[in-house]
């Protein structure tokens, strides 16, 4: 048997190969898991075709009661799975127990409100079939495969899931390679709710086995990762028209109005550029400020980034890097950005160490840089003067992605929060509702497009069918055409 750790892939004979999972702040092995091979991912999907027609068939009360008793194994056992997040992510179980709690949110929104937003409904048939009762209904769509990141291990790909299952569905999981015991316990946790049938099952291994899911005939992919992977989820995805929902990557702007409440703006700015050492999709990169309150915001974010500690245990706000290829990412960016007249007001060129990378506040940056154009991932922020918020909005715009934003104005906050081109936008708070269950979330451009969470999240895993029945014969023209041949 061969071993090889997370971030190596390789070839995998069925049942032969595995790789291990480690804790990225000592390289402790966590556990070894299989790397699934093509067969295995369709072994995988055909037993969740049969679970899937049990699933469908119990209704939405009964798939209700199932799921709000997954929710209550993963609510008791909370430190255990905060316990494991922590291990394989290296976050602080604050964090953990954070998204864990939203993610206990998005099982129990969607197992509330699935009857309604998915149950039959009427709809006016119109003048010309005005004879006909006219309905339209949510199907499930059968088998989704579910492929998901590291940086959230649990609140992300429930996300998808929950919304999937409640709409009838079964699913075929695929976490990170970085992740892959958290994958475990929460499906082991709902085969513990719902021993009958293997309605949501763990595949596991490397990118191969994503793919093998993306080509294995399921009925939708719902994706959340980088750009990169999505893009080549989507031409896989093509070959058999297997339709896709992209939750991708994000380079957040911050835009702060001459009327903004400062220290708020400076404290949603630290918060979302650092926390979970800025390995957030909807984390901070980017910040524009009016020039009559430049000094005063940047002073302030220095002031508080300051405080601010990588590290591990009692009094570290963030922990290390998850992924060690990042750390590459994020040192490139830094120097870039320090070589083309840059400043770093705090951090800088030796921020990023073996694990762990120091926060780092960027000034001066060229907007063609790399800081400024691609995704960082890492606890690093870089601020802009501009002239006034037209600017603002323009630069934040002038970019691919476009996921989450914050405004911080007092007057123009509505305004400005229309104009930016992103699935979601906080007004004068930080963007901390995007993991919330009742509202949609999603990007535009190179962050994916679809929408998951709260009614959209849950008519995104669902086919609509349209029936309508005739309960008397029309007076119209349309229907005289046979009688009178
Ligand atoms: P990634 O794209 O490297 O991997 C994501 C998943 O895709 C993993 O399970 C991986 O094994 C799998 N994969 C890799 N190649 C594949 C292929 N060819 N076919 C199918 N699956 C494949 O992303 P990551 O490094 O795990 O996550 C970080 C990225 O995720 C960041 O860009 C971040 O912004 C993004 N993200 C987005 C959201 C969102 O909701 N928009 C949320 C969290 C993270």
């Amino acid at each position: 048997m061969t071993t090889v750790q997370a971030p190596r892939s390789g070839a995998a004979k069925s049942g032969v190969e595995t790789f291990d999972s480690l804790d990225p702040a000592t390289d402790e092995v966590v556990g070894t898991y299989p790397v699934h091979t093509a067969e295995d991912v369709e072994a995988a999907v055909a037993r969740a075709r049969e679970a899937a027609r049990w699933w469908d068939s119990l209704g939405f009360e009964g798939r209700a009661e199932r799921l709000r008793r997954w929710k209550g194994i993963v609510a008791r056992r909370l430190s255990e799975l905060c316990d494991v997040v922590s291990k394989e992510t290296g976050k602080p179980t604050g964090d953990a127990q954070l998204e864990a709690v939203l993610a206990i949110e998005h099982i129990a929104w969607a197992a509330k409100h699935a009857r309604k937003v998915l149950g039959r409904q009427r709809r006016s048939p119109g003048l010309l079939l005005s004879n006909q009762a006219a309905t339209v209904e949510y199907q499930p769509l059968g088998v989704v495969g579910v492929i998901g990141p590291w940086n959230y291990p649990v609140f992300t790909p429930l996300g998808s899931i929950s919304y999937a299952l409640a709409a009838g569905n079964a699913v075929v999981f695929k976490p990170s390679e970085y992740t892959p015991g958290v994958g475990k316990w929460l499906v082991d946790a709902f085969a513990e709710a719902v021993p009958e049938q293997p309605v949501l099952q763990l595949v596991t291994g490397y990118g191969a086995t994503g793919a093998a899911l993306t080509k294995s005939g399921v009925d939708k992919i719902a994706f959340t990762g980088s750009t990169a992977t999505g893009k080549k989820i989507m031409a896989a995805a093509a070959e058999t028209l297997t339709p896709v929902v992209i939750e991708a990557g994000g380079k957040d702007p911050v835009l702060v109005d001459a009327d903004a409440d400062l220290d708020a703006a400076a404290e949603a700015t630290v918060w979302g550029a650092f926390s979970n050492s800025g390995q957030t999709c909807v984390g901070v990169e980017r910040v524009y400020v009016h020039e009559r309150v430049y000094d005063e915001f940047v002073a302030k974010v220095v002031e508080r980034a300051g405080t601010v500690r990588a590290g591990t245990g009692e009094g570290a706000h963030y922990g290390p890097m998850t992924m060690p290829a990042q750390l590459d990412v994020v040192r490139r960016h830094i120097a870039d950005a320090l070589a083309r007249g840059g400043r770093a007001l705090v951090g800088g060129a030796d921020a990023v160490g073996d694990r762990y990378v120091e926060p780092t506040v960027l000034v001066d940056v060229p907007e063609d840089s790399l800081a400024v154009r691609e995704e960082t991932f890492g606890p690093t922020v870089t601020i802009a003067k501009v002239r006034d918020m037209d600017e603002a909005v323009a630069k934040a715009n002038d970019s691919c992605y476009g996921l989450g934003s914050t405004v911080f104005a007092k007057r123009r906050g509505m305004e400005l929060a229309r104009r930016l081109r992103t699935g979601q936008t906080a007004i004068n708070a930080p963007l901390s509702f995007a993991g919330i269950a009742s509202l949609p979330f999603g990007g535009v451009g190179d962050s994916g497009f679809g929408r998951i969470h709260g009614p959209e999240g849950l008519r995104e895993f669902a086919r609509a069918k349209a029936i309508a029945r005739q309960r008397f014969t029309a007076p119209l023209a349309l229907t005289t055409f046979a009688r009178t041949k």
